[in-house]
């Protein structure tokens, strides 16, 4: 009962994250998915964020977002 009479409170920052996860976009920037939830920036920094906050020390390099890494390095530096 209590809720019916709560006003859902949602923020404009909120509501176009939600707008990006459902049009199937990066829910920070708007770019298109390179995950699951985030574009191919914004997947690299959740992962080092992680990778600091759990104290990783093995890297799986074969994984898409290491490959597509190295791919991007070598046309730099192929320019
Ligand atoms: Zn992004």
């Amino acid at each position: 009962m209590a809720n019916q009479k709560k006003k859902k409170v949602t923020s404009h920052q909120w509501k176009w994250q939600q707008e990006q996860e459902a049009a199937g976009k990066c829910r920070i920037c708007g770019r298109p998915l390179f995950s699951k939830n985030y574009c191919f920036d914004h997947a690299v920094r959740a992962r080092e964020r992680q990778r600091e906050k759990l104290g990783c020390v093995r890297r799986n390099v074969n994984t898409a977002l290491y490959t597509q890494d190295k791919q991007e390095n070598n046309e730099q530096e192929e320019k």
